[in-house]
This record gives C-alpha cells, sequence and structure tokens, in this order.
C-alpha cells in the first residue's frame, strides 16, 4: 500500500441532505410521541455506517441498530447516542459486549436471556419479542411465564413480517398481539415499526420506530414514494468509446446485436460492484455533466465493465456516467431494494456531498 492520492474509475455520489431529509420525514411520520432511530447494519446498507451516523447524530437521531457485535464496536458511538446490536449476545460474543458497556443487546431467545442475566451488573438490554413472523424472538407467553422477571430493559420490540404490503391482515395481527404487551414488562420503551411499518399509520409507532431501507433512499410502499428522495447515485468513467457496425456484437454470450451503427461506451462499473447482471439490457445511465439522453445498458454486464448506447451524445473516454438512482425501478434488475444496496462494492469511492 502507498499513501499517493488516487481517485477510483467509480465512486458513490452520497447526498447527505436526502439522507437527512429522509429520517426528518420518516421522524415527522412517526408522531411527536415516538422517537425516530435509524437501522445502520450491514456498514448502514452499504453507504457507509460510520459516515451515515455522524451526519444521522447531528441531526438528533439518538437510536441505532447494527446486527452484530462487530458492527457495534466499528461504530464510534457513545452517550447520548443508543446502540442496540438485533441478534443478542451469543457466548463468543460476551467479551466484547464487556468492552462496550454503551451497547445493549436485543435478546432473542430465553438462553440469550439467562446469559445476559448471569453475566449480572443489571446492565440493561433490549428484548425481541416474536408476534407471527417467527423469525427471532422469544414469545409472548414467555412473558407472562416471568423470563424477563428483573432484567433492565430499555426496549421491548417486534417486527413485522408484511410491512410493505398495507392490506395485509398480519399487520393489524402483530399490532394487536405487541400492543397487549403493553405493561407486562417494565421496559422503558416498545418499538414495532421499519420504515413501511412508519407508513401503516400513528398505531404502529409506540415509543420509537427503526428505519432503514427508507433512510437510503428505499421506497418499500407507494404511502413513501412522495417523502423519500434519493441519497446514492452510481457514478462510473467511460473507459472506451468505439462504434459498433451494423450486425455486429457487444459483450459476453454477443446478445446485443447493433441494428445500425452505433457509438458504444464501456464504463468503470460491474458485477463486483454491485451492478448486477440483471441490468444487462435493463439498466440506463445518464451523462454527469448536463441532462442529455437516457442510456440503456446494453448486452451482458460484466464483473467489471458495463456497455452503453450512446447514441445523441458526444461523450468520450473519460467523461462520467449517472446510473440510475431511482430504487423502486431499479428494482426490476430482479433484486429488491435491500439487495441493491447492501451488495454496492467496496472499490467505490464513497463521496459525500
Ligand atoms: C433491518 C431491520 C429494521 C429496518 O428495516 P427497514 O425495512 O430497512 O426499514 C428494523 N428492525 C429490525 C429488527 C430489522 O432487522
Amino acid at each position: 500500500m502507498t499513501a499517493v492520492p488516487h481517485a477510483a474509475p467509480h465512486r458513490l455520489r452520497l447526498s447527505a441532505d436526502a439522507l437527512v431529509a429522509n429520517w426528518r420525514a420518516l421522524a415527522r411520520m412517526s408522531g411527536a410521541g415516538a422517537a425516530c432511530g435509524a437501522a445502520v447494519k450491514a456498514d448502514g446498507y452499504g453507504l457507509g455506517a460510520a459516515a451515515v451516523v455522524q451526519r444521522l447524530a447531528a441531526a438528533g437521531c439518538r437510536d441505532l441498530f447494527v446486527s452484530s457485535w462487530a458492527e457495534a464496536a466499528a461504530l464510534p458511538v457513545a452517550a447520548p447516542l443508543g446502540l442496540s446490536v438485533l441478534h443478542g449476545v451469543r457466548a463468543e460474543d460476551m467479551p466484547l459486549a464487556a468492552a462496550l458497556p454503551h451497547v445493549r443487546p436485543v435478546l432473542n431467545t430465553a438462553q440469550q436471556v439467562a446469559r445476559w442475566r448471569d453475566a449480572g451488573g443489571g446492565r440493561a438490554c433490549d428484548v425481541m419479542v416474536d408476534t407471527g413472523m417467527n423469525r427471532l424472538g422469544i414469545a409472548p407467553a414467555d412473558i407472562a411465564g416471568g423470563l424477563l422477571d428483573g432484567l433492565v430493559i430499555d426496549t421491548l420490540m417486534s417486527h413485522l413480517a408484511c410491512a410493505d404490503e398495507p392490506a395485509a391482515a398480519m399487520n393489524r395481527d402483530q399490532l394487536h398481539r405487541f400492543a397487549a404487551l403493553r405493561g407486562a414488562t417494565r421496559a422503558r420503551r416498545m418499538s414495532l415499526a421499519n420504515s413501511a411499518g412508519i407508513a401503516l399509520g400513528a398505531d404502529y409507532a409506540f415509543d420509537l420506530t427503526r428505519p432503514g431501507l427508507s433512510l437510503y433512499g428505499g421506497v418499500p410502499c407507494p404511502a413513501l414514494a412522495d417523502t423519500i428522495r434519493p441519497v446514492v447515485t452510481i457514478e462510473a468513467q467511460l473507459l472506451q468509446r468505439r462504434i459498433v457496425r451494423a450486425g455486429e456484437v457487444v459483450g459476453y454470450n454477443a446478445t446485443w446485436v447493433a441494428p445500425a451503427d452505433t457509438p458504444v461506451g464501456t464504463a468503470n462499473l460491474g458485477y463486483a460492484d454491485g451492478y448486477g447482471r440483471g441490468f444487462s439490457d435493463r439498466g440506463r445511465a445518464q451523462a454527469v455533466a448536463g441532462d442529455g439522453p437516457w442510456l440503456p445498458v446494453i448486452g451482458r454486464v460484466s464483473m467489471d465493465l458495463v456497455a452503453l448506447d450512446l447514441t445523441g451524445t458526444t461523450l468520450a473516454e473519460g467523461d462520467w456516467i449517472a446510473f440510475d438512482p431511482d430504487l423502486p425501478r431499479a428494482a426490476a434488475s430482479g433484486r429488491s431494494q435491500y439487495e441493491l444496496l447492501t451488495g454496492l462494492g467496496k472499490r467505490f469511492d464513497r463521496v459525500w456531498a
């Protein structure tokens, strides 16, 4: 490794304004009675967790959620910020948990509860209760049976299985099962809603909401479409421009055949960067400078390269291209908005503005 400054041929352009505006909008929708936190697991859904936390904390966000203790240890978080580890504590996590006294585990199982209680000290934890998703969490009946007695619980939480399907009956079922636990524990707060859950209405907000996807520009349901702003734009530099003659082909397996002589650009971006093969013949991009025409992705996306039809432009080697930042539309590539974000590769320069 040398310290010579070097700009990568591809970058993520990240909007701090949009990130903060999205958090404020979700906080507003959560209502005056509920705090609004932020899920920053998977390195802030691919954007870079430390950079996200810094900006959300400055805006007033106080409750953060990661999946693992390694993720917690990587975040420079101190009071008044609260940080919860959604997967709780394994025996292997206890030494790191002891070294991170400001972090709370979200206890999911009777074994985790016993492990935390045995560690002593009355240190605060959160608890996940399963209300029907059958993914993580203790059962409501365990609470009635006294499983949590003696724990210092900050937040009792549950998670919605179908929040992005507003009409699903399961949402109300889970809401009622969770609401029935009011007063059943000594938890200081209750929390149920993720991004889409916030859009289900005030009943779902309880004391704390936990959006992730929509902070980063994802739109899980139509009710958030007019509210959430895009945060991430993928930009890549053109490596070559060529004229492909009528009848010639482009890319692996020669799937694209030029209908006429066509200017074609090859850009520094591919599936190793998270720009998946599902964008083959489907993605689109635009010149970064000016507002030129949409440039269709043509042929197969390669590991590190992608071809674009440059018709109607003078774009040339070295010019920067912005790939469609519209996450709901990009999901037409066959992957969910969550997969697209968390799949964004390590090679990008991450440039906040
Ligand atoms: C990931 C996660 C969230 C955030 O969900 P989004 O759909 O990204 O808003 C909230 N709560 C829990 C328990 C999670 O695992």
